[in-house]
Order: C-alpha cells, then sequence, then structure tokens
C-alpha cells in the first residue's frame, strides 16, 4: 500500500514534469512590433525568428541590442532584416547537449572547404531532431526564414590527417554555429536549413552577421584575394576571423553580394506578395545551379573539384569554434 500511494504521489507530483521534459514548452512571445519600422518593400529581405531558451546563454535583450549594427553591415549589399518572430521556449535539459555526427573519413584524400553532395557533412539524427521539435511546423514561409535557437552546448566536429597519415576526428565547442548549406547540403532537410545555433553569452553584431554570412553567402572563411581556410585572419572581410564587416562583390570579391542576392532565403514584397528567390536545386553546395549565371558564367570563384585524388587540407575551422570570430 505504502507502495501504491507513493507511485500515486510521485505521478502527481513528477508526472506532469515527465510530459513537459519530451516537448517544447512555450513561455512567452517578445514583442518584435517595434523592431521592423523602415523596412522598404521591394527590397531584398531574410526573415529571422528567435527561439531563445529559458536555461540558455542568450538573452532577448542582446538581440535587440545587436539588431541594428548587423543591419548596418548588409545594408550596402541592398539585404534588410525582418524580425518575424521571437519566444521564449523550455526544453529538455539534454537537447541543449549537440555532438557531431563523426560519419566516415574522407575518401580518396577528397576533403575540401566546399565539399561536393557526395562528400557533405552528415546531420546528427538527435539534433534534427531536437531542431524539427524546435522550429514545429508554421507553415508557408517557415522553411525560408533564418531560425536562430539558443542551446547551450553545440560542438562541430571534422576531419585531419595525422602525421604517420591516420585520420583523426577533432572536435570543439562552438559559440554560434550556421549549419551552412555548402557543408550539409541535402542531409540538412529544407525544414531545418535556416538554423543557426547559439551558444555564448558574449556575441557580438559582428558574429551574427558573419553567421548569417555562412548562410545567405554559403562560403567559408574567405575574402578579397583569400581562399577559403578554416582559420583565416584579416582587418576588413566580414567572412574571414578579425573586426572586417566588408562583403565584397565581383570575381575579386569572390562573388559574395552577388550570392548573397541569390540566397533562396530572401525575399522581395511586390505589390503586397513575396516572391522568394529560386530554391536551391543541388541541395545548396557551393556550385549549386542556383548560381549559374548563363551557360559560361558563374558566381563561384572556385572550381568544382573532379575525382581525381588530391591532397588534404583537412576541415578543421570549416565550422567556427570556440575561438571564432567576435
Ligand atoms: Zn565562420
Amino acid at each position: 500500500m505504502k507502495v501504491f500511494l507513493f507511485a500515486v504521489v510521485a505521478a502527481l507530483l513528477f508526472g506532469p514534469l515527465a510530459c513537459a521534459q519530451d516537448k517544447v514548452v512555450h513561455k512567452l512571445d517578445y514583442d518584435v512590433s517595434g523592431l521592423n519600422q523602415g523596412l522598404v518593400a521591394n527590397r531584398l529581405t531574410c526573415d529571422l525568428q528567435f527561439h531563445l531558451t529559458k536555461d540558455g546563454n542568450v538573452t532577448w535583450e542582446t538581440v535587440v541590442e545587436r539588431l541594428p549594427k548587423l543591419r548596418e553591415i548588409f545594408e550596402p549589399a541592398g539585404i534588410q532584416f525582418r524580425v518575424a518572430s521571437a519566444r521564449l521556449i523550455e526544453i529538455p535539459d539534454a537537447w541543449h547537449t549537440h555532438t557531431p555526427k563523426r560519419g566516415d573519413p574522407p575518401s580518396n584524400e577528397r576533403t575540401w572547404f566546399y565539399p561536393t553532395p557526395a562528400d557533405m557533412k552528415p546531420l546528427a539524427p538527435a539534433t534534427e531532431r531536437v531542431f524539427k521539435a524546435v522550429i514545429g511546423d508554421k507553415g508557408p514561409g517557415a522553411e525560408l526564414s533564418v531560425h536562430f535557437i539558443s542551446l547551450r552546448s553545440v560542438q562541430t566536429g571534422w576531419w585531419e590527417r595525422d602525421s604517420d597519415g591516420k585520420w583523426r576526428y577533432e572536435t570543439a565547442a562552438t559559440g554560434a554555429c550556421s549549419f551552412p548549406p555548402y557543408l550539409f547540403g541535402k542531409n540538412m532537410p529544407a525544414r531545418v536549413r535556416g538554423v543557426i545555433t547559439l551558444s555564448s553569452k558574449r556575441l557580438s553584431s559582428r558574429t551574427f552577421a558573419h553567421e548569417l554570412g555562412h548562410k545567405l553567402i554559403n562560403v567559408s572563411h574567405e575574402g578579397v584575394g583569400k581562399a577559403p581556410k578554416g582559420e583565416q585572419w584579416g582587418g576588413d572581410d566580414l567572412m574571414i576571423y578579425g573586426n572586417g564587416t566588408r562583403i565584397p562583390s565581383g570575381a575579386k570579391g569572390r562573388f559574395q553580394v552577388e550570392r548573397l542576392k541569390r540566397s533562396p532565403f530572401l525575399y522581395r514584397t511586390v505589390a503586397g506578395k513575396r516572391q522568394f528567390n529560386p530554391p536551391y536545386r543541388e541541395g545548396g553546395h557551393y556550385w549549386d545551379p542556383v548560381y549559374r549565371i548563363s551557360a559560361d558564367r558563374a558566381l563561384w570563384a572556385e572550381t568544382r573539384p573532379k575525382r581525381t585524388p588530391r591532397k588534404s587540407q583537412g576541415l578543421k575551422g570549416a565550422l567556427d569554434s570556440q575561438a571564432g570570430p567576435r
């Protein structure tokens, strides 16, 4: 009887908690009505949705403070941001910690900063489930927004070739992680393709902009006169480490502005209706046909690798580690 009573009391006490522990609990919506003044019709626009978590490290006040400078960085390229929604949620504690899916070591020495569809990074199934649960199914437009989710611990991983020739898998914590299409391609279902995780308390406007650059420009760490590298520093460009905020254009600028303007996450509002850019045709790898502008012209600065083996560069820094841009 005592056991039975204990079970009843425990069920009463912990039953509702147990239910709450396997789902998203909505706590409140933040007021975004004052954040979208000054948006211009017919300008390329990206919708941002914020899913801050009760036990995460990022506050709504930080986000609001960072927005004006973030917008300034993208304004010269003709891009504006609309804060479509922002809410505070509570998620199970276990959902806050993410480790990458290791996958197989790169085959035939073919490790690239811009992988071909066959060499895309896998997305850990547990991470995909959490992203889907947090974003939910909000209908048209939700797939084409950038979703910022605050999670306490998100690791990235990459393969490095040891001096003895063996592959070694490395991991590092991230302050923010953009899960860019050029790395994940079709391994990231369209419904979660817009996710950027936020884990650091000290996120600057530039970090928000840099991570959005990975997502929207769809490039690694590269800039004017600088081919992609895992860790690359400089004073000017947004997409390398440092304080720069420039998004360069043309062949010298590795077509960054031009790629940005083709991002499927962007739309124009024409006669009251949103007209999105065409979607990725091959999952958004670096050479996706969405960046081809004619039979002999395309918005990429790297030649697509052929199937011939080549010495590995390693993948370190293909995603940002804790030591990444500030
Ligand atoms: Zn980066």
